[in-house]
């Protein structure tokens, strides 16, 4: 107080509250805490000066400078007595509100009164503060207001003003009319090809953001890591893979999240060598380690089929452990390599550490409950997820919990579950349980269960085909031919069975009965030689998984075709004796294929890692990490 009323001695009082170095406004300049701005306050209001837009803006400045929570309602407060605001105090305040989702309408309400008369015309600053508005917190009609009055005033067109409608309509699903503004504005930066690609890749319109993208006369990161992500995201990952390369070539430094998108792609196609390159490349050029891209490189290890390497990566104390995704990438990976137990105590130390979990967090937990045939658990999970966590279980949850019953065999709890959900199941449930009731052999679940996804998804091609199956191990060939014969009728295909391998930075990949590889000669050779190897091992083949009524020598080799049998035989025959071999198939693999895949590992002494679409199996010495059980 003894420093304000020297501020304010009359000695001074030869200068107007214009003057920047006016006695007041250098104590607003002074101001820290909201104490002082209070203070301030006062004095302007007991001189007057208040009244003048200068005096009053610098105080609304200062509140915005200062870190205080209620900062914004005073200053609106503040706004609100001055007689006649000017234009950089209307955008100052409209950008205030622009990052608050909640009150982005104070914007458009402060953006209506500058249209009245009397106030100053707003300019391509409010519109671009104005729209970030309509993007974050508003919606698509408040923004096609506003824009009617940017059209009106020829600002639609600026740079500024269509970069951020692009991103308006682009970030709410609207790419045509983002497309429309980009055709339309008369100049266009990086910005705007990026905010436009984004657009595309969102829409998951992957040929359209190519084309743009091509078209770009410059690019940089951002471009690059947005079309590296638009291929992740839709699973083209050796297109992912190939413009990683050419943007390397280009001179482009990669960021964290163009490597958080190419450790995705590695952990989908299985590329351990690609996804350890990008973690010494991480180190060496010192790239910011955040928890998004951390997460990434523990799943790329564990999708790699590197469960230890992942959990040394997590444990590395300089990686930070904070927020949820690493803890739910390293659950997921314990969960899908059959270290149930390991997951459910890294739950425990989740929480013992104050890391919320979230949805995420309960299906790997869950699943992790699933592989290791921990029953109790799971139900005990499921029920704290909302009791202490309250997190409501949703569809993906129900799904982990009948998957959990159905594989335990308690089908009839999995089935009186699925049926009082409080949300309708949906087919990969209803397929689950199938799945569950072929192996416990309860045909008539299993008719039960397939009348209703035949109702549900008359062309769920899948859930047919599992059917078709039973019947024909229950040896009703003519019911599993009826099926099969609707399937061709209704003209949907089943998704073919591909596996693939790395070999030397390139990716094989083989369909069921794959005839196109270079080395297919050598391939079905090298089969017949194993099969008889491991006839002499012991191996029988399980033919019931056959669904045709074939005789038994015809099942035998249709089984020897089953993609991932091509990709261990191309494995075994490129490599040296004791490498270790990498499969991933897209589909489940089938217990013949497990079986063989036990012996080969056994015969040939080597260690086979397969990922299909559920989990991991890892072969050894004729065992597998399953335990038989998947
Ligand atoms: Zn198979
Ligand atoms: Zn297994």
């Amino acid at each position: 107080m003894k420093r304000f009323s020297t501020l304010l001695s009359p000695t001074r009082k030869a200068r107007t509250p214009l003057d920047s170095d006016y006695p007041l406004l250098s104590l607003v300049d002074s101001c820290k805490s909201m104490a002082h701005i209070k203070q301030a306050q006062a004095h302007l209001i007991i001189t007057g000066l208040i009244l003048h837009s200068f005096p009053a803006s610098k105080l609304i400045i200062k509140l915005f400078a200062l870190p205080i929570p209620s900062s914004l309602s005073y200053a609106h407060q503040l706004f609100d007595q001055i007689p006649s605001p000017n234009l950089f105090l209307y955008n100052t305040l409209i950008k205030a509100y622009e990052p608050t989702a909640h009150s982005s309408h104070n914007s458009l309400l402060l953006f209506r009164s500058m249209l009245r008369n009397s106030s100053p015309c707003p300019n391509r600053y409010t519109f671009v503060f104005v729209f970030h508005s309509c993007n974050y917190g508003l919606g698509i009609s408040e923004g096609e207001q506003v824009r009617v009055q940017a059209v009106k005033r020829g600002l639609d067109t600026n740079v500024f003003v269509a970069n951020v409608l692009i991103r308006m309509y682009a970030n709410q699903g609207f790419v045509d009319d983002a497309r429309k503004v980009f055709d339309w504005s008369l100049e266009r930066d990086l910005f705007s090809w990026n905010s436009m690609i984004g657009g595309y890749v969102r829409a998951a319109d992957l040929g359209q953001a190519r084309e743009l993208f091509d078209e770009m006369p410059e690019r940089d990161v951002v471009s690059w890591s947005t079309i590296i992500a638009g291929y992740v995201q839709v699973g083209f990952f050796m297109e992912a893979m190939e413009l990683f390369c050419k943007m390397q070539l280009a001179g482009i430094v990669p960021n964290e999240f163009t490597l958080a998108s190419v450790l995705a792609a590695c952990a989908s196609l299985v590329a351990l060598d690609q996804g350890r390159w990008i973690h010494v490349y991480i180190e060496k050029a010192r790239i910011n380690m955040n928890e998004r891209l951390l997460a990434s490189l523990i799943d790329m290890y564990a999708k790699c089929g590197d469960i230890d390497l992942a959990f040394r990566v997590f444990c590395d104390e300089n990686n930070p452990k904070r927020t949820v995704w690493p803890w739910n990438a390293m659950i997921s990976g314990l969960a899908m390599h059959g270290r149930s137990k390991e997951a459910i105590n890294l739950f425990e130390r989740m929480k013992i550490v104050n890391v919320a979990p979230d949805r995420i967090t309960f299906v790997a937990l869950l699943n992790a409950c699933s592989h290791g045939r921990l029953v109790d658990e799971g139900r005990l999970y499921f029920k704290l997820m909302r009791s202490i966590h309250g997190i409501e279980p949703g569809l993906e949850h129900y799904g982990c919990m009948g998957d959990l019953l159905g594989r335990a065999g308690l089908l009839k709890e999995a089935e009186e579950m699925i049926t009082s959900m409080p949300m309708a199941p949906d087919t990969v449930i209803w397929g689950a349980l199938l799945g569950a009731c072929r192996i416990h052999g309860d045909m008539e679940m299993g008719r039960r269960v397939g009348k209703f996804i035949r109702d549900s998804e008359p062309n769920h091609v899948g859930c047919h085909v599992l059917l078709a199956n039973m019947y024909s191990e229950s040896r009703r060939f003519n019911d599993a031919k009826d099926l099969r014969d609707r399937i061709e009728i209704a003209g949907v295909k089943k998704t073919p069975g591909c596996s693939s391998i790395e070999l030397g930075g390139t990716f094989h990949q083989f369909l069921v009965g794959d005839r196109s590889h270079p080395q297919t000669k050598l391939i079905y050779s090298f089969l017949d030689e194993m099969a008889i190897k491991l006839k002499i091992a012991g191996y029988v083949p399980e033919t019931r998984e056959v669904m045709l009524d074939l005789d038994e020598e015809e099942k035998e080799t249709a089984l020897l075709r089953h993609s991932e049998r091509l990709a261990i035989a191309f494995g075994l025959i490129n490599t040296a004796p004791g490498t270790l071999i990498r499969i991933v198939k897209n589909l489940r693999v089938c217990g013949d294929c497990h079986q063989v895949t036990k012996f080969i590992s056994k015969v040939y002494s080597r260690e086979i890692i397969v990922r299909d679409r559920m989990r991991f199996h890892h072969f050894k010495d004729g065992l597998c990490s399953c335990k038989d059980y998947w």
